[in-house]
């Protein structure tokens, strides 16, 4: 058997030596456990004489008391060290820069819609919205289409049920704004639209319109062409010049197309992709809103007249940026987006 003295240096050497928390359990355990070696010589008393035992008792419960003090010793050594690095660990340096976050920019179908918006707000129109499943009636009945209108068709128009269809244009918004609100009227409308277009560069199921209406006492053609024209240059540039091509839409009598001059080229450049040559671009559709249209929403039609017209908003943010396709608005390409807003 070991002498206790020997135990005592082993024991010191093995816990000054010892790596981690678990290491110095195991040491607690082999010599202060119930089977430990400290605990065994103390057991082993009863074999000596009496009058050793009492001094051989002091001594090993000395050696005891003394393996307990360094195992507590370098348990502590453990914990502060442990907590000096969870100190620095969740160290907060407070002069470091803060980290990028990236932040988020409107689609550029926004900033269209947002920059239509705000010239037409700037000459006294509100922007009102309205729902995107619409009832047939206010998307083709109420707008004066006939009941033989091509673009009633199941072919072309998502229909829900019998009397419900995903809306094919922003013009039902003119309707909910007559039905709702008396003269004067002075209202833009953005907002999506579908068709059942098979998805090319230039057309796509869902797409965005803007639309606008004013009604009041005496509004004349001119007062239409005066404020599309000055829409145009505010758009577009000073520069360019409009042109009205008679047209037909079932809602507006008489009705027109709006041609402005390319603001690219003016017009000099044969080759010029934006205007294809032509010198001019087609940018929207308009009109006098029909008689048939202002009775649905119960307007005196020989006391009030107005103008309304629409265009689309893709179209516009791919002439004003020249994208070539529209697909390229829908597929989330960060790299699309950032370009012209990043
Ligand atoms: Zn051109």
């Amino acid at each position: 058997m070991k002498k206790a003295e020997e135990i005592f240096a082993e024991a010191k050497g093995l816990i000054e030596r010892a790596a981690d928390p678990a290491a110095i359990e195991e040491l607690r355990i082999r010599y202060l456990g119930k089977k430990g070696e400290v605990t065994q010589i103390l057991k082993g008393m009863g074999q000596l004489a009496p009058e050793e035992r009492k001094e051989f008792g002091m001594k090993v419960n000395r050696i005891k008391a003394d393996v307990e003090g360094l195992i507590e010793d370098k348990k502590r050594g453990f914990e502060q060290a442990g907590r000096s690095l969870r100190l620095a660990a969740e160290k907060i340096d407070v002069t470091e820069p803060g980290r990028d976050v990236p932040a988020g920019t409107k689609h550029m179908i926004t900033i269209t819609i947002d920059e239509i918006s705000g010239i037409f707000m700037n000459m006294g129109y509100s922007v009102t919205e309205g729902p995107e499943v619409e009832t047939v009636f206010h998307n083709f009945d109420a707008l004066n289409a006939a009941p033989n209108h091509p673009s009633r068709e199941l072919t072309d128009t998502f229909y829900i049920t019998e009397n419900t269809l995903l809306r094919t244009q922003t013009s039902p918004v003119q309707v909910r704004t007559l039905l709702s609100q008396a003269p004067p009227v002075k209202v833009v409308s953005p907002g999506r639209c579908f068709r059942t277009d098979t998805p090319d560069a230039t057309h796509s199921p869902m797409f965005h319109q803007i639309e606008g209406l004013l009604v009041d006492e005496g509004v004349r053609m001119t007062d239409l062409k005066g404020t599309l024209d000055l829409f145009a240059k505010r758009m577009f540039g000073e520069g360019v010049r409009t042109k009205f091509r008679p047209h037909f839409f079932p809602f507006t009598e008489p009705s027109a197309e709006m041609d402005m001059s390319c603001f690219v080229c003016g017009g000099e450049d044969p080759s010029c992709r934006v205007c294809k040559g032509s010198g001019w671009i087609e940018i929207l559709g308009c009109g006098m809103v029909h008689p048939n249209v202002l009775k649905v929403g119960g307007i005196d039609t020989e006391r009030y007249t107005g103008f309304a017209f629409g265009m689309g908003v893709e179209r516009i943010a791919m002439l004003k940026h020249g994208i070539d396709d529209i697909r390229l608005f829908y597929e989330n390409d960060l790299r699309f987006v950032q370009q012209f807003y990043g």
